[in-house]
C-alpha cells in the first residue's frame, strides 16, 4: 500500500501540531506506524489523499452509526447551513433533539446540550458535586471520560485511597478528590464507601466500557453501583458517550435495566458535529444556572448544525430500528473472526456490545484494565498491520473499541474476513 502523500503530510502537519495531530490516537503511535490522511467518506469506506480506499470500522471513533456523508444527514445539513450556523440564541431545534433524546433515554428529564464528551462529564461531576455538596468521586481504571482534571487521575500506590495525576499538569489537590478503583470489582467500591462513603458525590462509571477495549460489566455490577450510591446519598453518572445508542438505543441503561441519576452522552448523539449532553433526575438538573446556582455554558453549546446533525441521525436509528440490524451484522462480523482465528490456531476474545466489539489476543476473557493490559499487544499490531494493508481500517490501538455502522454492506463484512483470514494466518 502506497502512503507516499500521506508520510509527506504527516510531517508537514508534525511542525504545527504535537504528534502532527489534533487527539494523540490519531497518530498512530501504539501500532508504530503513520496515518493515512483522509481525503473523503462515503457510508462504511474512507478515502486516504493517496488514493487507497478503506473499509471502516472507526466510524470517527463512534459517532458515524449511519456511516460517513449519510444523504440524509447531509441535505438536512446543506438546508441548515445556508440558514448560518450559529446564533448564540435558542432555537427550536435544540427542544427538538431533547424531545428526542429524552424519549430514547428517559432517565434524562432535564438536560443540557455542549459540545464534547469531556465537557459532559466534567460537567456533570460539577452538579453531582454542587447538588450533594461533597468533593470526592470514584471512577474506575481503564474507564475514559474525556480529559478534563479531576479525570486523568490513576490509582495512587499502595493502599492509599486517593489518586494520582495521570498526566503532568494535574494538580495533586485535585487528585486527591478522585478515588480510581479496578473496574468489574464491587468489594472495592464498597469498602471505599464503608472508609469515607460522607464526602463521596459520585461514582462516574462507563457501564460499558470502551476505552480499555471493550470490556462488559459483569452480572449484578451496576445494579451494585446503583445500591451503593444510593445508601449513601452519592449520585450514580452513566457516561454512556460511547455506548449509548448503541449496546442498545436506549443505552446501557436500558440493555441492563439500571437508572443512574445522570447520564452523559456524545458522539453519536452529533451525528458526527461536535455535541454531547449531560442530564438527568429533574430535581438535581434543576440546580444548574439558570434555574439554580451552578454554573455551566457554552458559546457554541447546542449549535444549529450540532443539533440537526444529531436530529438526523436519531431519527433514522428511531424509525428504521436500526440498532438491533447493526448488532445482528456485529455478531455476524464477530463470529466470523472467530472462526478464523481458531483455523489459525490463534486464541482471541472478540467481546460485542450491541454495535460495538473489539478484539484482545488473549486466551481468557478480559474484565478490567489489567487483563487487557496483559493482552498480547505484539500480536495486536501485526494483526492490525495486515488488516490495513488489505484495506481494513481497525482503530490503531488495542485499547480502542470498533464500530459497525448501518452502511456497512454484507459485500463488507465478507471482504473483512477474508483479510481476517490472512492476517490471522501470517501469525501462526
Ligand atoms: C469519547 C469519550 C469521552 C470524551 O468525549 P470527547 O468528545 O472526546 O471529549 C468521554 N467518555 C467516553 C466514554 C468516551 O468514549
Amino acid at each position: 500500500m502506497n502512503l507516499k502523500k500521506s508520510l509527506q503530510a504527516f510531517n508537514e502537519a508534525k511542525r504545527f501540531m504535537p504528534g502532527g495531530v489534533n487527539s494523540p490516537v490519531r497518530s498512530f503511535n501504539s501500532v508504530d506506524s503513520n496515518p493515512p490522511f483522509i481525503s473523503h467518506g462515503a457510508g462504511s469506506h474512507i478515502f486516504d489523499i493517496d488514493g487507497n480506499e478503506y473499509i471502516d470500522y472507526v466510524g470517527s471513533w463512534g459517532p458515524l452509526v449511519l456511516g460517513h456523508a449519510h444523504p440524509r444527514v447531509v441535505a438536512a445539513l446543506s438546508r441548515q447551513i445556508a440558514r448560518g450556523t450559529s446564533y448564540g440564541a435558542p432555537t427550536l431545534l435544540e427542544t427538538q433533539l431533547a424531545r428526542l433524546v429524552n424519549k430514547i433515554f428517559p432517565s434524562m428529564q432535564v438536560m443540557r446540550m455542549v459540545s464534547s464528551g469531556t465537557e459532559a462529564t466534567m460537567s456533570a461531576l460539577r452538579v453531582a458535586r454542587g447538588y450533594t455538596g461533597r468533593e470526592k468521586i470514584i471512577k474506575f481504571i481503564g474507564c475514559y471520560h474525556g480529559h478534563s482534571d479531576s479525570l486523568l487521575v490513576k490509582a495512587g500506590s499502595g493502599a492509599a485511597t486517593f489518586g494520582e495525576p495521570s498526566s503532568p499538569g494535574v494538580t495533586r489537590g485535585t487528585a486527591q478528590d478522585t478515588i480510581a478503583l479496578p473496574y468489574n470489582d464491587l468489594a472495592a467500591v464498597e469498602s471505599a464507601f464503608a472508609q469515607c462513603g460522607e464526602q463521596i458525590a459520585a461514582v462516574i462509571v462507563e457501564p460499558v466500557a470502551g476505552n480499555m477495549g471493550l470490556v462488559l460489566p459483569k452480572e449484578n455490577y451496576l445494579r451494585g453501583l446503583r445500591d451503593v450510591t444510593k445508601k449513601f446519598g452519592a449520585l450514580l453518572i452513566f457516561d454512556e458517550v460511547m455506548c449509548g445508542f448503541r449496546v442498545a438505543l436506549g443505552g446501557a441503561q436500558e440493555k441492563y435495566h439500571v437508572t443512574p441519576d445522570l447520564t452523559c452522552l456524545g458522539k453519536i448523539i452529533g451525528g458526527g458535529l461536535p455535541c454531547a449532553a449531560y442530564g438527568g433526575r429533574e430535581d438535581i438538573m434543576r440546580n444548574v444556572s439558570p434555574d439554580g446556582r451552578i454554573y455551566q455554558a457554552g458559546t457554541l453549546s447546542g449549535n444549529p448544525l450540532a443539533m440537526t446533525a444529531g436530529i438526523e441521525t436519531l431519527t433514522a436509528l428511531l424509525e428504521d430500528n436500526l440498532t438491533d440490524k447493526i448488532a445482528a451484522k456485529t455478531s455476524k462480523l464477530v463470529e466470523g473472526l472467530q472462526s478464523a482465528a481458531q483455523r489459525s490456531n490463534v486464541t482471541i476474545q472478540t467481546p460485542q456490545a450491541g454495535s460495538m466489539f473489539g478484539i484482545f489476543f488473549s486466551d481468557k476473557p478480559v474484565t478490567n484494565y489489567d487483563e487487557s493490559a496483559a493482552a498480547n499487544q505484539e500480536q495486536f499490531k501485526r494483526f492490525f498491520a495486515a488488516m490495513l494493508e488489505q484495506g481494513i481500517y481497525l482503530a490503531p490501538s488495542q485499547f480502542e473499541t470498533l464500530f459497525m455502522s448501518a452502511a456497512h454492506t454484507e459485500e463488507d463484512l465478507a471482504r473483512t474476513l477474508e483479510a481476517a483470514e490472512v492476517a490471522f494466518g501470517a501469525l501462526r
